[in-house]
């Protein structure tokens, strides 16, 4: 395309990806969702295949981050949680340990420890991002977990608990974020990798949960866990610097947790998407069967307008996805939290469209024969984890208007 033309449509490849994810989460994906929602295990044989296939593992996400526009990877998670959204966060549960890696650690440890995340499709691992914390969860700056440095053995001492961790104590590869100068707040923090194998890391209580209960979420306990002082991501060089700076009371660059969560949110938004977009095909499709008083009840303007309104904040959820994945591929500076605004809006779309669901099927919406009520309880998370609703409108309002909006 030349210069200057604008395009919506998606490229031949993203097309291609779209319906080669689309065949999976429909062959794969459908027909066991339920049984893993009613099992709340970690679906081993599911993840095991979807990296036999090459959905799940590093190719699959490098070649999906290597696409100038940002989109593909929006269109392969839109499709993965239209097929099931639990089953969809038990194989990009380890992206977000991965997100931690790539935002805070140096080229050479994001070459050591992201393909350690994934594995291979003969040994597949899986990784957790641990920020979250009983007593700090939108208050990132109030971390308790501490790292300790101990010069003798060139060691990271880290002592904590954290809570709700999707893969946590299950994960191969643990990425901790804890606050090295706790007087710093977010300021003197960074992000530790946990590798395999390292003694003082455990799983604390796993959560029972309203939806995604194939995506195992609990807690991880970390007693006195020592790491080597290469696992810092970053390095202590830059550590000691920002530090410095933060302790003069200079502007640092970043923060560990949030710089995470800038990048992941939209594609957490694409996946609120998916979910929401099963629910409006669900919901139509019946609408235009289901007879009542001699008509489909499709043919009921009060039905046909919910129909239309959760069209309507589908696709508007869906653009603002992809303009906060293309202006992220495209380093664009987010002026007004566009990314947070996609994440936002895309999990209130989907709790909004899988209630209207239901509403349209009625007693049949409210059963566990149909998938419908699952959705509802599955789209709920998306108000709540990457930041929840309201995290989200306070990124917004503090960008819009510059006010320290509390
Ligand atoms: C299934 C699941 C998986 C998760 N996975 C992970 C993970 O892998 N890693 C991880 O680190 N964390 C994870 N989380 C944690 C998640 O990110 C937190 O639950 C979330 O950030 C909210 O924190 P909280 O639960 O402590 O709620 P709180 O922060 O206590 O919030 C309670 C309520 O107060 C509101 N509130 C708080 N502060 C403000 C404010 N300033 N203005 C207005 N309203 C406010 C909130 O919006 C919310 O409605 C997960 C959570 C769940 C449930």
């Amino acid at each position: 395309m030349a210069m200057g033309e604008f395009s919506m449509d998606l490229s031949e490849d993203q097309v291609t990806l779209r319906d080669w994810v689309h065949g999976f989460a429909l062959e794969k994906m459908r027909p066991i969702a339920a049984e893993w929602d009613e099992r709340e295990e970690t679906p081993w044989p599911f993840i095991e295949e979807a990296a036999k296939i090459g959905i799940y593992g590093l190719e699959f996400m490098m070649s999906a981050l290597a696409d100038p526009t940002g989109l593909s990877l929006m269109v392969a998670l839109e499709e993965l949680a239209w097929g099931d959204a639990g089953l969809c966060m038990s194989l990009m549960g380890t992206s977000l340990g991965v997100a931690g890696i790539v935002a805070n650690g140096t080229p050479e440890q994001q070459m050591e420890w992201v393909p350690q995340c994934y594995g291979t499709p003969d040994d597949v691992k899986l990784a957790a991002f641990c920020v979250s914390e009983p007593d700090a969860g939108s208050d990132v700056s109030s971390l308790r977990t501490r790292a300790t440095y101990d010069e003798a053995t060139d060691e990271w001492v880290l002592t904590g608990t954290k809570t709700w961790i999707t893969n946590g104590g299950i994960a191969n590869t643990h990425v901790v974020v804890a606050s090295v100068d706790p007087a710093l707040g977010a300021r003197g923090q960074a992000s530790f990798v946990v590798p395999e194998g390292t003694p003082g890391i455990r799983m604390g209580q796993k959560f029972k949960k309203m939806g995604i209960r194939a995506s195992h979420t609990a807690e991880v306990v970390l007693e006195e866990c020592r790491v080597p002082g290469r696992c810092l991501l970053g390095g202590k060089e830059k550590l000691d610097e920002r530090l410095a700076r933060a302790r003069e009371g200079k502007r640092s660059s970043g923060q560990a947790a949030m710089a995470t969560f800038e990048a992941t949110r939209p594609a957490v938004g694409a996946q609120a998407l998916g979910i929401a977009r099963a629910a409006y095909e669900f919901a139509l499709d019946y609408a235009k069967e289901r007879k009542q008083f001699g008509r489909a009840i499709v043919e009921n303007q009060a039905i046909a307008f919910k129909l239309a309104n959760m069209k309507t904040s589908l696709d508007a959820a869906r653009l603002l996805v992809w303009r906060a994945a293309w202006m992220a591929a495209t380093r664009k500076t987010f002026t007004s939290g566009e990314g947070s605004m996609s994440k936002y809006f895309a999990g209130e779309t989907a709790v909004r469209v899988t209630e209207d669901a239901i509403q349209i099927l009625g007693g049949y919406g409210y059963v566990r024969e149909y998938p419908v009520e699952r959705w509802h309880r599955d789209a709920k998370i998306y108000t709540i984890f990457e930041g929840t609703s309201e995290i989200q409108r306070l990124i917004v309002a503090r960008a819009i208007s510059g006010v320290h909006i509390r």
